[in-house]
């Protein structure tokens, strides 16, 4: 589309991008782990990049540190947030907005920055693709997802659907330490191979996840 203006509009505001006639959209998929959440991150960051598109892959707390990656062994460098990060500055780039970001692990994000998210998209028209856990290991709504559902243009669930050990959709994330299930605890522990106790995350049905029981012939 031309606009018929002999004045470029908008392109004299620092941090807006010039073209305020493409809205931004807060896209926000949830599954649970092995769902592809960062395997569709990275696909999304790298189809917008290869499209002349500038962005940046956001994440938190991944498993491989400044990076986001996938457990099919795919990955890329990513921008780290920590709760001190304000998304607004991110997506403004220092004066040359951004056309979108992506965001893994937003689970993980405060209210806060899901709020700042929502701003981006509605000020700086920025795309924002954000991916994440509805609930923890309790059974609860993380409270960045909570504020994601409320905010959010679309939330849709993943629909690679991961299973349990007993073969039903697996909806829950188990905590489980030293091979027993927890349902209390700190919110933000990462499964660490080398730590003490070891605490693992499985895949559970309801079922499984309520009762607590992984599968029979690893507790035997
Ligand atoms: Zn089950």
């Amino acid at each position: 589309m031309t606009i018929a203006s002999p004045i470029p509009v908008q392109q004299t505001l620092p941090g807006t991008r010039s073209n305020l006639a493409v809205m931004g959209v807060l896209r926000f998929s949830f599954g649970t782990m092995g769902s592809g959440k960062s395997t569709l991150a990275l696909q999304i960051h790298h189809n917008l990049t290869h499209g002349g598109l500038r962005g940046a892959l956001c994440s938190m707390l991944d498993r491989k540190g400044a990076r986001v990656s996938s457990r099919l062994g795919v990955s890329a460098e990513a921008v780290v947030i920590d709760p001190s990060v304000d998304l607004r500055d991110v997506a403004r780039n220092n004066g040359e907005p951004l056309d979108y970001l992506v965001c893994d692990e937003a689970q993980f994000y405060t209210p806060e920055q899901i709020e700042q998210l929502a701003e981006v998209v509605d000020e700086l028209r920025l795309d924002v693709f954000a991916f994440g856990l509805l609930t923890d290991f309790r059974g609860r709504l993380f409270p960045g997802t909570a504020r994601l559902l409320e905010l959010a243009d679309i939330s849709e669930a993943l629909q690679c659907e991961a299973r349990c050990w007993c073969g039903d959709r697996a909806t829950h994330n188990a905590r489980v330490v030293d091979g027993v299930q927890v349902y209390e605890g700190a919110l933000m522990v990462v499964d660490d191979p080398e730590a003490v106790p070891d605490i693992r995350y499985e895949l559970r049905c309801r079922k499984h996840w309520t009762e607590g029981q992984g599968r029979p012939d690893i507790i035997l």
